[in-house]
């Protein structure tokens, strides 16, 4: 553990903490945010237990405040020689947006994002190989905390896999970061070259950037591509980078950015607060407590999550989330919230005769769709087209998500793999 003092403070102590820091931020949001100061006009902002009678954040109503003076937006709060680093969004939905930041943003960004890559198990004195090409993107930022833990960090970018496979074999790292898409693609490239996967050095493959990688069946076919265990790790780019990161019990990412974040829990269709039980699902809200640049309140991330709050073997407190996928990828069919990921999931259990990859084909634009959903699954390779397969994963897709589909068996290697993140919806 990293700082096993903060880890594992009781939560409740933690939110006693979090309370002072919170009213802090407020009175800073108030005095310098002018966002902040209208959206908050006449309301009265108390401490962190009424903070649900704030008004939510949406990303668009931040984009809508930019002008060419002011290309950030009215959130804007720190002066332009207090800030260090200006980050963008890789812009999936919309234009690109800016994420400034001040020393001590970013200070608390890379310690946040060391305890939850830490909670992997990965330990200063290792090697970790990475593949982010993080640019202009805030993955620079988690590429730090690689430091801060004490690693011996071995870059070596997105779209080479040679390269890749070449450092893992010369340089012999414990340890491999990457997205869940490209960790499975790589699965695919080793067996097509009867490369040694998993008689490699990496032990630990940490995934991020895109919902699926603690998904358990879709999880189980990395751990046996990889010899390894697939811990997970998540973050928002406007709040900050691997927020969360999942311990070695699998069960959920713990809070690395506590004392930096406030969670909250709310209904995606109407913004009510919901409890954060176990077992409670619903779309993540989260505050900065102790933020300087440009800090947000209540901001709406689109991931939805499901909550584990009971205790883990390892010693951190705190409330834990799986993300079951990002609310903008959702479908509605009759009524009935559908996740990519979670058709993935679902179809990956029927391994080996699958690839476990998926791609949903909607018949409309649009959120709403009528049934049967159309999902092309991919076959196994030497596997042939069997209508009894097809109809038993159609079963098991209504049973779980209570969906209608219509399955249709592709080919093996007919849809296509990404070495970044995937897109598991036709548009
Ligand atoms: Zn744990």
């Amino acid at each position: 553990m990293l700082e096993p003092e903060v880890e594992t403070r009781p939560w409740d102590e933690q939110l006693v903490l979090d309370d002072e820091t919170y009213r802090a931020q407020i009175a800073y949001l108030l005095e310098r945010s002018a966002f902040y100061r209208e959206k908050l006009a006449g309301l009265e902002a108390a401490g962190l237990a009424d903070i649900a009678r704030l008004p939510l954040t949406e990303k668009d109503e931040l984009r809508a405040t930019r002008t060419p003076d002011n290309p950030i937006g009215t959130h804007l709060c720190a002066t332009r020689d207090e800030i260090v680093r200006i980050y963008s969004t890789s812009g999936t939905t919309g234009a690109p947006t800016y994420i400034p930041l001040t020393a001590a943003d970013l200070d608390n960004w890379v310690t946040g994002s060391a305890r939850s890559y830490a909670a992997s198990g990965i330990a200063a004195g290792q090697r970790i190989v990475s593949t982010y090409n993080a640019g202009p993107f805030v993955a620079g930022a988690a590429l730090a905390a690689f430091d801060r833990i004490g690693l011996s960090h071995i870059p070596v970018g997105t779209g080479n896999t040679e390269r890749l496979m070449a450092a893992i074999d010369a340089l012999r790292p414990e340890a491999a970061v990457l997205t869940p898409s490209y960790a499975a693609h790589l699965v695919e490239w080793a067996a097509e070259r009867d490369f040694d996967l998993r008689g490699s050095s990496v032990e630990r493959v940490l995934v991020a950037g895109e919902p699926g990688g603690g998904e358990p069946a879709f999880r189980a076919k990395l751990e046996e591509g990889w010899g390894a265990r697939v811990t997970e790790a998540m973050g928002i780019g406007d709040i900050g980078v691997s927020l969360w990161g999942e311990c070695g019990e699998q069960d959920g990412m713990h809070l690395g950015a506590r004392g930096f974040v406030h969670v909250e829990l709310t209904a995606p269709e109407t913004g009510e607060a919901l409890p954060l039980e176990d077992g409670s699902s619903g779309e993540l809200v989260l505050t900065h407590l102790q933020h300087r640049a440009a800090p947000l309140l209540r901001f709406r991330t689109r991931d939805h999550v499901e909550i584990r709050t009971a205790p883990c073997p390892c010693g951190r407190t705190g409330p834990r989330v799986r993300c079951v996928g990002r609310t903008d990828d959702m479908l509605i069919v009759r009524g009935v919230n559908v996740f990519p990921s979670a058709v993935r999931e679902v179809v990956s259990a029927f391994a080996p005769q699958v690839s476990g990859h998926i791609l949903v084909r909607p018949q409309v634009a649009g959120v709403k769709q009528e049934p049967p959903l159309p999902v092309a699954v991919e076959l196994a390779r030497d596997a042939t087209p069997d209508a009894a397969l097809a109809d038993a994963i159609r079963d098991r897709l209504r049973d779980v998500l209570v969906v209608q589909t219509r399955v249709e068996l592709v080919e093996w290697g007919s849809l296509r793999r990404s070495e970044y993140k995937s897109k598991l919806v036709e548009t």
